[in-house]
């Protein structure tokens, strides 16, 4: 590869990830509340672990130097608020414009599943604006999360296309150093990387994502073969966020070539084959809560800690974290032994400071934020733990804060009351309220799936149990209107699996 020591390439980016069905609205606060930072801190906010620490590392590797803009990551949630988009677009451009003059590229990165309110597309939105501002040749990598919605305007915009390879996400550095990698070919003003893709009729909810053990695995053991092939620069497949009200939703699979799209049509027609071959697998059935309770119940004592998985409440899914699905359940019928739990609830949380460590609370709790979900239960429990709900997230590796939270014990129910919705991917949350879930005999996880990564070597069993809620894995339950048709799950009778 031509030398490229010496080429600047400027960073920037902003991640979240829609949940169309999420009651409400996404605000600036969620931006600030998660990371919102510009200049050096742009490379060092996600301990050198994330997207960017990747792009770090291959950067140095090849002599490149980058230029830190502006980062901006809200988490997920309901859709973006449009002047809060707007706001942000417009942060990240002022500050870009500073230094285009004198970079060779930018690297963006994004998360691919970002939705406003007038805005469908927001990475497609954002890379075409820069698209326009810089010209057709000046390079453009990108790097998006396995759930990005990938869209025409996004190929148009840019052949330089990176998303995670895995699911749970375990390679967000990887990510970021394919992304610098595919920048690197450009640069170097070679063979021109040019992308191949095919969108195919196809969804299903993230816990048949897993590329781990799921029926996802021979897909990606195909995808890194065909990256190792001569003339292919890189491989993508796109299991798109499930719950989002856009028109082109539906999987994707994206090869990256040296100048040779026949080649890369070719194999990623192959890989959007072998997903659209998996739409029976990939389709994941959950168990009966009452099931559930019975299997925990009818364990050893010594059986534990049984990981139930309630995904369609997931905020790392975009949903609020406030059902009280399993609450209810346990209200009635309780298992023997420690639950613990969480629930966002800014009320209770302040009810819980309020009554202090020891004191007694009585309060309706849940729904707050999903009415058309769930409605309050009455709970009275006992104070045990407060904090400012601030901790070290392992995953993703990032500063989290969920607000005053507090620990509201009710009869051997542990809930975990946070002000705001906290991701359960790790257990960094339980460890902070002073809860070893190895010691507990069940650990509700609010997430779809990739809780299963950090779970999975602790539990004595994860079992994932059916809900309502904004990330429900019954897509068909949800009032999507948007997306075009036919569509696997929704239509079950297709003949041409391609857009
Ligand atoms: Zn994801």
């Amino acid at each position: 590869m031509t030398d490229v020591r010496g080429k600047k390439v400027a960073v920037a980016g902003i991640t979240f990830e829609s949940n169309s069905f999420a009651p409400g609205l996404t605000y600036m606060d969620a931006f600030e509340r998660y990371l919102l930072v510009e200049g050096p801190e742009v490379l060092t906010a996600g301990f050198g672990k994330d997207e960017i620490g990747g792009a770090v590392s291959v950067a140095k590797e090849l002599g490149i130097e980058l230029v830190p803009v502006f980062a901006a990551d809200g988490g997920c949630g309901p859709t973006v608020n449009d002047e809060t988009y707007e706001y942000l677009k417009k942060e990240l451009f002022s500050k870009l414009s500073k230094v285009l003059d004198s970079v060779d590229g930018v690297y963006l990165r994004l998360h691919g599943a970002m939705t406003a309110e007038s805005y469908e597309d927001v990475e497609g939105d954002l890379i075409e604006s820069l698209r326009a501002i810089v010209g057709p040749d000046f390079p453009i990598a990108v790097s998006c999360d396995f759930h990005g919605h990938f869209t025409e305007k996004m190929a148009k915009s840019t052949a330089l296309i990176a998303g995670y390879q895995t699911c749970p996400h375990i390679d967000f550095f990887e990510t970021g150093a394919r992304a610098m990698r595919l920048m690197a070919a450009a640069l170097a003003h070679e063979k021109t990387p040019t992308l191949s893709y095919r969108k195919t009729k196809l969804m299903a909810s993230s816990e048949g994502h897993d590329t781990t053990f799921g029926p996802m695995r021979a897909v990606l053991d195909r995808l890194h073969e065909i990256e190792k092939m001569p003339g292919v620069l890189d491989a993508t497949v796109f299991c798109t966020q499930p719950w989002l009200e856009v028109t082109e939703l539906g999987w994707s699979a994206l090869v990256v070539t040296e100048d040779d799209p026949e080649l890369g049509q070719k194999l990623a027609d192959e890989l959007a084959m072998m997903m659209w071959d998996r739409r029976e697998a990939v389709l994941f059935r959950k168990e009966k809560v009452a099931d559930v309770i019975a299997e925990v119940n009818a364990s050893e004592p010594s059986a534990r800690p049984f990981v139930l998985a309630e995904g369609a409440d997931s905020p790392s899914a975009g949903s609020q974290g406030d059902s009280n699905y399993l609450l209810k359940h346990l209200l009635e019928n309780p298992i023997n032994g420690a639950v613990y739990m969480t629930l966002t609830d800014e009320v209770v949380a302040k009810k819980c400071f309020e009554a202090g460590v020891g004191g007694e609370v009585t309060s309706e709790i849940g729904g707050t934020l999903s009415p058309v979900f769930f409605t309050p239960v009455e709970v009275t429990g006992e104070v045990i733990t407060l904090c400012d709900g601030i901790y070290q997230s392992k995953y993703p590796s990032k500063m989290f804060n969920s607000g005053p939270t507090a620990v509201l014990k009710v009869n051997d129910i542990y809930i975990v009351v946070t002000s705001k919705p906290a991701f359960m991917l790790d257990y960094q949350l339980y460890l902070r309220v002073g809860l070893d879930v190895t010691a507990a005999k069940a650990v509700q996880v609010k997430s779809a799936g990739s809780y299963r990564a950090y779970y999975s070597p602790l539990a004595f069993k994860c079992i994932d149990f059916a809900s309502p809620g904004s990330s429900d894995s019954r897509l068909p339950k949800l009032p999507f209107t948007k997306p075009r048709r036919p569509l696997w799950p929704f239509d079950l009778d297709i003949v041409d699996p391609w857009y």
